[in-house]
């Protein structure tokens, strides 16, 4: 794909248009029969027809394309009886309004990361990326396995705004971003104007950056023109289709700050609860299988993408590790702030910490062990 045409897909959220209230009202639901005289939701004739709205371009690379996968099985699986239309930034709503207009039942569902709701609810930070976290396994296991403390916490989070969150996939390390200046010390950081946006943005200003607010489809000129010195995005295939490694020299790693991003889908609670079992079950399960797709699909693209970079001559360069030490220090101070003035937000970090603790000391021994002992080899 080139450039221009990756830069119309990317057209995210805030900078999408508005689209006609006369779509919006018209939405599409369920049709045919009621439910069964026994009240339980079963009625394998009923024909149900959704609409998601996304936080991305229609079709963006691997997160537009998980929201298309995820309709397309869920067709399938329901024989054609569970519809769901996807619908990128802009042609129904503005990408960042997806929770709101999920959450009043304008539309059926949605599809985001739960970061960019942290101003409706704080706590929606550890939904999705923290700085110096978990990566994509472990974030994995605490929503998903054991007793899914995670899941749970998200979903009690989220019955708050009357939507249901379903996994959408993670986006495993991202890359630490693109700089025109090598960083060698904390002081590279000070007076930094880079685009790293949420919690993340606060920790390098308390490093003595300043965190811009820029949106992808200007990253390319802000970056050629000067306007900021430094960008993250996501990884080698995203990066590169946007042109990154044309404007900064230095590619850096790791993405201490978003070092396993969590993606989503969310559906209005109360279409969801309508939903026949049959119905519900297909959700989960194909959001399960877009979940699973999407990191092995970042996994495969961002190793080949890597190699196009680096061959093309960008220098690939690691953060020295007094200066992630330093932003560690800054991202608890950052926590610590966000926790200590919301009661909601200090109860999921203490699930998420606790979790990280012991996930971290299994994780050394084996994963940690394989990259040292085993691959090094
Ligand atoms: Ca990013």
């Amino acid at each position: 794909m080139k450039r221009k045409e990756f830069l119309k897909k990317s057209a995210l959220s805030a900078v999408a248009g508005v689209a006609g209230a006369s779509t919006l009202m018209s939405s599409c639901k369920s049709d045919a029969a009621e439910s069964s005289s026994a009240g339980i939701n079963v009625n394998s004739n009923k024909k149900i027809n959704w609409r998601m709205t996304t936080v991305w371009g229609k079709n963006f690379p691997v997160f537009g394309e998980g929201a298309n996968l995820l309709a397309e099985w869920i067709d399938k699986m329901s024989g054609g009886r569970f519809k769901i239309k996807i619908f990128g930034a802009g042609e129904l709503a503005p990408g960042l309004e997806a929770f709101g207009t999920t959450s009043e039942g304008t539309t059926e569902m949605g599809a985001g990361a739960s970061y960019y709701w942290a101003g409706k609810t704080p706590a929606a930070a550890f939904f999705a990326a923290v700085p110096f976290g978990m990566n994509a396994q472990q974030v994995t296991a605490w929503m998903f396995g054991g007793e899914q403390e995670g899941y749970k916490l998200w979903k009690e989070v989220y019955a708050k705004f009357n939507l249901v969150p379903f996994p959408a996939g993670n986006t495993g390390v991202q890359m630490g971003g693109w700089f025109n200046k090598e960083i060698n010390s904390v002081n590279d950081l000070k007076g930094l104007k880079m685009r790293i946006p949420g919690l993340a943005g606060r920790v390098l200003e308390k490093a003595g950056g300043a965190a811009i607010n820029v949106a992808p489809g200007e990253l390319y000129t802000n970056m050629e023109r000067g306007v900021i010195d430094a960008t993250e995005w996501v990884g080698p295939y995203h990066d590169y289709k946007l042109g990154l490694n044309k404007v900064a020299k230095y590619y850096y790693t790791p993405g201490w700050h978003e070092p396993g991003t969590q993606l989503e889908f969310f559906a209005n609670k109360a279409e969801y609860d309508k939903l026949p079992a049959e119905f519900q079950e297909m959700l989960l399960t194909a959001s399960m299988r877009v979940h699973a797709w999407t990191l092995a699909e970042f996994d495969a693209r961002n190793g080949e993408f890597l190699k196009k970079i680096v061959d093309e001559g960008a220098q690939v360069r690691e953060f020295p590790a007094p200066v992630l030490k330093a932003l560690k220090k800054h991202t608890q101070e950052a926590i610590n702030e966000l926790i200590g003035s919301d009661p909601v937000a200090n109860k999921v970090y203490k699930s998420y910490n606790a979790f990280r603790e012991k996930a971290n000391e299994w994780s050394t021994i084996t994963e940690q062990a394989f990259y040292d002992k085993i691959q090094k080899i």
